[in-house]
């Protein structure tokens, strides 16, 4: 038994509706605040956390977040075209987009107002050295609430598919934040965290291209029931 507060009812509402309206063919929803429909060209941005000199955070065995987030990045990409879906990478290679921090975040915005998309996922890792046995998949939002029905529907999958398949988690939930990369564009846009390095099992997981790629599918599948 665990305690469910305000915002997982709100969660199941959104997730329960925003399936509802899948059922019904009707995927509005989060497209009205992108406010360019496009049913048959949908435009998803794919942003690969960090990359060249800056590597992000380091896992327990000395893994590099900005090695597997690209990693994931090209098979969710992949993945998304298959089905269709024009995907815009900000990185495809194990570099930055500038030589500063600032620079490299300003011209990932730049490739996101100029593509036009109809969503952004931005790919990263988490690591909690304080306490390593934190596991999961979890996502982050916009604190205007922009891109929070999308957010509550993709955690909601990853809960049923991922979480609790591998740690026995179901009850993560989407966080707001003061981000700069679901900001800079008016559409939808998570950050999508997609395990802790900190934690050796996460880990593990994440160096296997099976587990990307079953990660990447269920955020795929999330991305075309909610936005395409
Ligand atoms: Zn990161």
């Amino acid at each position: 038994m665990f305690f469910i507060g305000k915002k997982t009812v709100f969660c199941v509402l959104a997730a329960t509706l925003v399936m509802a309206l899948a059922a019904l063919g009707v995927f509005a929803v989060v497209n009205t605040v992108a406010g360019s429909y496009t049913p048959l060209g949908a435009v998803v941005v794919i942003d690969a956390g960090h990359g060249g000199y800056d590597g992000g955070v380091v896992g327990v065995s000395g893994t590099k977040e900005s090695e597997l987030t690209l990693e994931i990045s090209l098979e969710l990409g992949e993945i998304l075209t298959a089905r269709g879906v024009k995907v815009v990478y900000t990185r495809t290679e194990d570099v930055a987009l500038g030589d500063t921090k600032r620079e490299d975040m300003k011209a990932r915005a730049d490739i996101i107002k100029e593509s036009r998309p109809d969503c952004v996922v931005s790919i990263h890792l988490n690591s909690y050295p304080r306490d390593k046995s934190r596991r999961g998949v979890q996502v982050f939002y916009d604190d205007t609430g922009k891109g929070e029905t999308f957010a509550c529907y993709m955690q909601e999958r990853l809960n049923a598919a991922v979480n609790y398949k591998y740690s026995k988690r179901t009850d993560l939930e989407p966080q707001k934040g003061d981000f700069y990369i679901t900001k800079c564009y008016s559409a939808p846009s998570l950050i999508i965290e997609c395990g802790f390095v900190s934690n050796s099992e996460d880990e593990s997981l994440l160096k296997t291209k099976s587990f990307r790629r079953e990660l990447s599918r269920e955020i795929a599948d999330a991305i075309i029931d909610a936005v395409v």
